[in-house]
C-alpha cells in the first residue's frame, strides 16, 4: 500500500475504471447501496472463488449453502436479532442530522452544525422489515437477513441428514446482508446492503478450543494467500466484558485501514448457543448422537465471517502503489494475478498488427483465462490503464512478432520485459496464476 492513498483516490479510480459505482446514481444515489461495474463484479467474484478453493483445500469436511435471503421472524427471534440487534442513535434536535451515538462525543457540540442540542440517546433497529403477501399483519412479516449464518444454524439438521458429513464439520455460505446501518460510511467498508462469507464449524465442546486455534491460523493464511500484506494486519482477542454472554472467544482479524486499524473478519467461539435457541424455538431436536460417549449432545460452533465488500476494499487499499515511472506518477493496484480481474491484456503494437494479436485474444478468451484485448491510444497509455485495474501482465504484439512468433510480456510491478513464444503465453500465466 503505498502511503498516500486515501479512500478519495479508491472510490476515484473505482468509478473511473468500472469497478463500483453509487447505486441510482442518475437520481443522486441511494446512500450505503454500491453496483460493481464490469471490473468490479470480477474482482468480487475472483475473491469468492479465492474463499471457496481455500475452504476446500484444507483437510476438514466443508460443505455450501445458499440460503434465502427473506428470513422468517421466529428465525430472529431465536437468535436474539429481534430484540437486541440494534445500534444506540443520537439527533441533533438544531440540524436534524442523526449519529451513532458511540461514533461523537455527546459532551460535545454537533459535529455537523457546531450547537449541542442532543436528542435521548435510543435503540435503532438495524433490521429491515418487510411484509410477505398481500394482507398485512403481524404474522405476515418478515426480515432481510442481517447475516447469512442464521440460515446456516435453522438448516443444520437438514444437512446433517441429507449428506454424508458427521462431526467435526463445516457449512459455508456466500451471500447478501441487509443492515439499516444509522451512517453508512467510507464507502465499502459500512454499507446497508453487502455480501458475506461466513462459516460456521460444528464440533464437539471439548474440541472447540482447539478448532478455534486452527481457524485463526487458517483464515490468517487465506489472507497471506490472496497477497495482503501481513504487516497490515494484525488480530485483537475480545476482552471478556466485550463478549456476547454466549460467547466464550473472539479474535477480530484487523486491517490498517488509512482511517485506522479495523475488523475485517471476525472469528468466534460461539458455544452451541445459536443450536440451543433454535431448537427451544422451534421445539425441534437439534442435537445429533455421540457414538463414542453414547448420548445426545448439541453441537459447539466455531464461526468466521468477513464481508465480500470488505475484503474488496482492503485489497484495494492494500494493492494501490504510486511509483515514479520516467518521470511521473503511476498508479497501480499490485494485485495479486489470482485476484486481479483481468490477468493479461493483448496490445497490438499498431492497428494494423490487430489481426493477428486477436488470435491470440481469441485462443486465450476461450480456454478461460481472463483477458482483455487493447488497441486505442499509444503503447506507454495502453499500459498505464491496465496498471491501473491490476493486470498483472500485458503482452505485445509487434511487427516482429510475424517473424518471429514471440511476443514480450511486460511485468506490472518490476516493469521487466522478456520475449516468449506464443504458444508458451498460456502456460506462463497459468504458471502466474497458480504460484
Ligand atoms: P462492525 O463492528 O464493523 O459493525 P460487526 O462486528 O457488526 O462489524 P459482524 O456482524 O461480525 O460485524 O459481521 C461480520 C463481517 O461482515 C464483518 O467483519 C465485516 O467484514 C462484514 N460487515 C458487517 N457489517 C458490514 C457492513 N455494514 N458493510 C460491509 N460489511 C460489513
Amino acid at each position: 500500500m503505498s502511503s498516500n492513498v486515501t479512500l478519495e483516490k479508491i472510490v476515484s479510480l473505482c468509478k473511473r475504471r468500472g469497478f463500483v459505482y453509487q447505486s441510482a446514481e442518475i437520481y443522486s444515489g441511494l446512500n450505503g447501496v454500491y453496483d460493481f461495474g464490469p471490473l468490479g463484479s470480477q474482482l468480487k467474484q475472483n475473491i469468492k472463488n479465492a474463499w471457496i478453493q481455500d475452504l476446500n483445500r484444507g483437510k476438514e469436511d466443508i460443505v455450501f449453502l445458499d440460503g434465502s435471503i427473506l428470513g422468517a421472524q421466529q428465525v430472529w427471534q431465536a437468535s436474539g436479532h429481534a430484540d437486541n440487534f440494534s445500534d444506540p442513535l443520537v439527533d441533533c434536535q438544531n440540524c436534524k442530522k442523526r449519529f451513532r451515538s458511540d461514533d461523537i462525543n455527546l459532551e460535545k457540540p454537533c459535529p455537523s452544525c457546531g450547537i449541542k442540542k442532543w436528542t435521548d440517546v435510543r435503540q435503532f433497529k438495524l433490521m429491515f422489515e418487510t411484509q410477505l403477501g398481500a394482507v398485512s399483519n403481524e404474522s405476515n412479516i418478515a426480515y432481510l437477513r442481517p447475516e447469512t449464518a442464521q440460515s446456516i444454524f435453522i438448516n443444520f439438521k437438514n444437512v446433517l441428514s441429507s449428506t454424508k458429513v458427521k462431526i467435526p464439520f463445516g457449512i459455508a455460505q456466500i451471500g447478501k446482508a441487509f443492515r439499516n446501518e444509522i451512517t453508512p460510511k467510507q464507502f465499502l467498508f459500512r454499507m446497508r446492503e453487502f455480501e458475506q462469507m461466513e462459516m460456521e464449524f460444528f464440533c464437539k465442546g471439548e474440541d472447540a478450543n482447539n478448532f478455534f486455534d486452527i481457524w485463526v491460523e487458517r483464515r490468517l493464511n487465506f489472507y497471506k494467500n490472496i497477497g495482503l500484506n501481513m504487516q497490515n494486519i494484525k488480530t485483537r482477542h475480545h476482552a471478556q466484558d466485550e463478549l456476547a454472554h454466549y460467547s466464550k472467544a473472539c479474535i477480530d482479524v484487523e486491517y490498517n485501514f488509512p482511517f485506522g486499524f479495523k475488523e475485517l473478519e471476525g472469528i468466534a467461539y460461539r458455544t452451541n448457543f445459536d443450536l440451543s435457541q433454535h431448537a427451544k424455538f422451534s421445539g425441534k431436536d437439534l442435537s445429533v448422537f455421540d457414538d463414542e460417549k453414547k448420548e445426545s449432545f448439541v453441537p459447539h460452533v466455531v464461526e468466521c465471517s468477513v464481508g465480500v465488500d470488505r475484503l474488496f476494499l482492503t485489497l484495494l487499499f492494500d494493492a494501490y502503489t504510486e511509483d515514479e515511472v520516467e518521470g511521473e506518477i503511476r498508479t497501480s493496484l499490485r494485485l495479486s494475478p489470482k485476484i486481479a480481474p483481468v490477468t493479461a491484456a493483448i496490445l497490438p503494437l499498431s492497428k494494423n498488427l490487430s489481426e493477428n494479436s486477436i488470435k491470440i485474444y481469441d485462443h486465450l478468451k476461450k480456454n478461460g483465462f481472463r483477458v482483455q484485448f487493447d488497441e486505442s491510444g499509444s503503447i506507454g497509455k495502453r499500459y498505464r490503464r491496465q496498471d491501473e485495474i491490476g493486470t498483472p501482465v500485458c503482452i505485445t504484439y509487434d511487427f516482429e512478432s510475424i517473424e518471429d512468433n514471440k511476443v514480450t510480456l511486460r511485468d506490472r510491478d518490476s516493469l521487466k520485459q522478456e520475449r516468449i513464444s506464443i504458444d508458451q503465453i498460456e502456460y506462463y500465466l497459468n504458471n502466474i496464476l497458480n504460484k
